[in-house]
């Protein structure tokens, strides 16, 4: 007779303990959600993948209690300078220009941003996870099976390296399970994919060289390289950490193999003069774009690459499945605590879904048809002086495509954004409060930043309003149960940079709500912010 595994009750089952499970798991267990994380690797994977982290990344580490220690983890000295670069032919081409340079929109964050290997990441979420009670780790075990019925979700989990088996029972089950997610897969969601199937090769390896070599370029910590044979695919190179360690990927001819491959031969061919080199990992993986058509199948949701993978050009891939984590957090947490409305928990994939496709179609795949229309169209060996004209006019392109990057909700149904607008990664960064954009920081006249007084729950910046029209909001979020801060301040800076003197501020910092007149009924705005299809009748 077999005897069956026994259950546990949780309130949320996180599978995969990734960068974006550890953060999700952070999330919900600073909000007080009991949540187990299930994750098959006792510890995180030596793969300096993921290393690019935005200053909106960083505002997360910021409320996660956790910027310090990744600050303290970098592997490369501050002094040195973690931007990009372009070159055209070989690394050490007569052309290149800067890329991705994040300082530009500095001033719209209120953190810098940061450049660590993922492993170093995770480390750190997994410490910080370690700290909150909520948290249940099940490190070295694995998800085998995820089935729904009306009441909940089962999660039947297997000790990796043992014989433990056991049934974890919860109200939700988020899948940050990678691209080869089992949990998007038992839900039964399905994915939209693009035709860009290419195999690349990652080789981490080990050269002092190279570090002598690229001395040319100082403050560059990643190397993106064009040659015309690739067709917009590109050879990318990244430091693990100053003067040692590197990590490289490419397209390779389908079918190659470790066995067939010559990474010292290719290396030295992309950067374009011989070093010697030490390989410590030479792996493969599948440049693909799949996006998930929905990011919810009933109680079951998926974020971070289970919801999208695509190539890591731009670093989108880690920063846009931490913010999935941060957007979702707050909407399990409200519903588990009942402050949410009945639309709260769609409105994840409402909002999230076409954030992403939009990354995916207006960035990531754009760079790579500019990159291969660039290449057909000019050269130096054919005319070197249109070559240089048009490689000008690339190099304020970068800089314009920094700006560009603004993930915003104004079509959400949770936001009192402009009528017929739609989510998106496209925007532009201003210090205006904009229905369903992230909240600029601005001084306020106590000499500190909003972004130090902004409560865990929802955040009403009062700015130069009368105090009697402040209490019916008070009353409104006391007759929904939502926590709500109230930020006055008097001066007239903040809301001169606002342009509002209402401001309603989701907890994952973003604005549902902004006005410049007293609002007529209160209840109505902050009740569709917590996805009420209408005020509760009282
Ligand atoms: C070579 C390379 C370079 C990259 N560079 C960048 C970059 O510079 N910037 C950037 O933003 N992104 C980059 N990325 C992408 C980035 O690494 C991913 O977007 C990121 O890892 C996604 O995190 P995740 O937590 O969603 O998934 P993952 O990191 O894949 O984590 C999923 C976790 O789930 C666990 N798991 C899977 N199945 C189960 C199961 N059944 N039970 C229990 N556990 C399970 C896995 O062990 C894993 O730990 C790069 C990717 C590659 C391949």
């Amino acid at each position: 007779m077999t005897v069956p595994a026994p259950e546990k009750q949780t309130q949320v089952v996180v599978v995969g303990g990734g960068p974006v499970g550890m953060g999700l798991a952070i999330e919900l267990g600073q909000r007080g959600v009991a949540t187990v994380i299930v994750e098959r690797y006792p510890e995180p994977q030596p793969i300096p993948k993921g290393q690019n982290l935005t200053q909106r990344t960083v505002e997360h580490f910021h409320f996660w209690q956790a910027e310090a220690p990744l600050r303290a983890a970098r592997t490369i000295p501050r002094d040195y300078g973690i931007g990009g670069m372009v070159s055209y032919g070989t690394l050490l081409g007569d052309y290149h220009h800067d890329w991705l340079q994040r300082e530009l929109v500095r001033e719209f964050y209120y953190t810098d941003n940061e450049r660590l290997p993922q492993y170093a990441t995770e480390a750190v979420l997994r410490r910080r996870a370690g700290e909150i009670e909520a948290i249940a780790p099940r490190y070295g075990w694995t998800a085998e099976t995820i089935a729904q019925d009306g009441g909940g979700v089962t999660v039947a989990i297997a000790e990796r390296n043992g014989p433990g088996r056991e049934r974890l029972r919860a109200d939700y089950v988020v899948g940050c399970d990678g691209s080869h997610s089992r949990v998007r897969e038992e839900a039964g969601i399905t994915q939209t994919r693009s035709d860009h199937d290419r195999q690349m090769v990652l080789i981490v390896f080990r050269s002092e060289s190279l570090h002598r070599l690229l001395q040319r370029y100082p403050g560059k910590s990643f190397y993106n390289v064009l040659h015309p044979d690739l067709k917009g695919y590109w050879q990318f190179l990244g430091r693990v950490d100053l003067g040692s360690r590197w990590f490289f990927h490419a397209p390779v001819a389908p079918g190659t193999t470790r066995e067939t491959f010559d990474s010292a031969r290719y290396l030295t061919a992309a950067v374009g003069a011989p070093f010697e080199l030490d390989v410590e990992y030479l792996g493969f993986w599948d440049l693909r774009f799949a996006v998930a058509d929905t990011y919810r199948a009933g109680r079951i949701f998926i974020a971070g690459d289970a919801a999208h993978s695509h190539p890591p050009y731009g670093g989108y891939g880690i920063n846009s499945g931490l913010e999935d984590a941060v957007n979702l957090g707050w909407k399990l947490a409200a519903t588990l605590q009942d402050w949410g409305g009945s639309r709260l928990l769609a409105s994840y994939s409402e909002e999230r879904q076409p954030v992403f496709a939009s990354t995916a179609r207006d960035f990531i795949e754009r760079s790579i048809h500019g990159d291969r229309d660039f290449l057909a169209a000019f050269s130096p060996e054919r005319d070197r002086a249109a070559f240089e004209r048009a490689w000008q006019d690339r190099q304020h392109g970068a800089r314009t495509e920094v700006g560009a990057f603004e993930p915003h909700y104004e079509g959400s149904s949770i936001v009192w954004g402009p009528p017929g607008s739609r989510c998106a990664a496209t925007g532009t960064h201003r210090f205006a409060a904009r229905a369903g954009h992230h909240l600029a920081p601005v001084l306020l006249s106590s000499g500190r930043n909003v972004y130090e007084h902004l409560g865990p729950g929802f955040t009403l910046l009062a700015l130069g309003v009368e105090p009697d029209d402040v209490a019916p909001f008070a009353a409104s979020a006391a007759r929904l149960r939502v926590p709500l801060t109230i930020v006055r301040d008097d001066d007239t800076a903040s809301r001169d940079q606002y342009e509002a003197r209402w401001v309603l501020v989701r907890p994952d910092q973003f604005v549902a709500w902004s006005s410049s007149a007293v609002p007529d009924d209160p209840l109505e705005i902050l009740a569709r912010a917590v996805g009420y299809p209408q005020p509760p009748a009282s």
